[in-house]
């Protein structure tokens, strides 16, 4: 599985394309910035686009997810469900950033950890459900990558003072579900740069003592 980075989307947030080379199937993790960019990579790639798949509701993850349907719209946006009122809040979370206001994107489909069947060149991706950030936050495992959203960042975790945020979720949500996971899986989170699980358990200030 091949991961092309988008980073530096607005508020630094990153949209990442996941695709395999020889079924030609992508998906989107989050959608954030670059329309332009994306769609000729896509292109370029002759890339067949699957799902556009939600991390969590917050403004800076989805703010060209109504663009990029233009392009592709049959391709469904997914997202948890916990999340939706949050997403009802986007323009006002655009205000409060002091951003271009946009509107509530569409959400096609809802998914959760009972969520089967979803695909990419044969591989499961997995959903993982990771509270503490948002309420319907979650977290994309395919292969041996992770799509973390702002759950866990490099040496960093995800801000819990936002609406529907709590710390003691978090830290459990990253203990319980992503620490107990293989520790070469590659993660790729929301803002910043790629770590691995490995890393995180040895060197996030969060939890580092605690795994050390
Ligand atoms: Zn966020």
């Amino acid at each position: 599985m091949e991961v092309k980075i988008f980073p530096n989307g607005i508020f630094g947030a990153t949209t990442y394309v996941v695709f395999d080379k020889e079924t030609k199937e992508a998906l989107l993790i989050d959608c954030t910035c670059c329309i332009d960019e994306i769609t000729d990579f896509i292109k370029k790639e002759k890339l067949n686009l699957k799902y556009i798949l939600i991390t969590h509701g917050h403004f800076d993850h989805v703010y060209c997810v109504s663009e990029m349907k233009k392009h592709f719209p049959i391709v469904p946006v997914m997202m948890n469900k916990e999340d939706v009122d949050l997403l009802n809040q986007v323009p006002a979370q655009c205000t409060m950033a002091e951003v271009d206001e946009i509107k509530v994107p569409c959400i096609d489909a809802l998914l959760d950890e009972k969520t089967k069947n979803l695909k990419i060149a044969n591989t499961e991706i997995k959903i993982i459900r990771t509270k503490g950030h948002s309420k319907g936050g979650v977290c994309y495992l395919i292969g041996d990558l992770l799509f973390s959203g702002d759950t866990l960042f490099k040496e960093s975790i995800g801000r819990c003072d936002l609406y529907g945020g709590d710390f003691s979720e978090i830290e459990q949500s990253i203990k319980q579900k992503l620490f107990t996971l293989d520790e070469n899986i590659t993660v790729f989170p929301g803002h910043g740069y790629p770590t691995t699980i490995a890393h995180e358990k040895k060197f996030n200030p969060y939890f580092g003592s605690n795994y050390s």
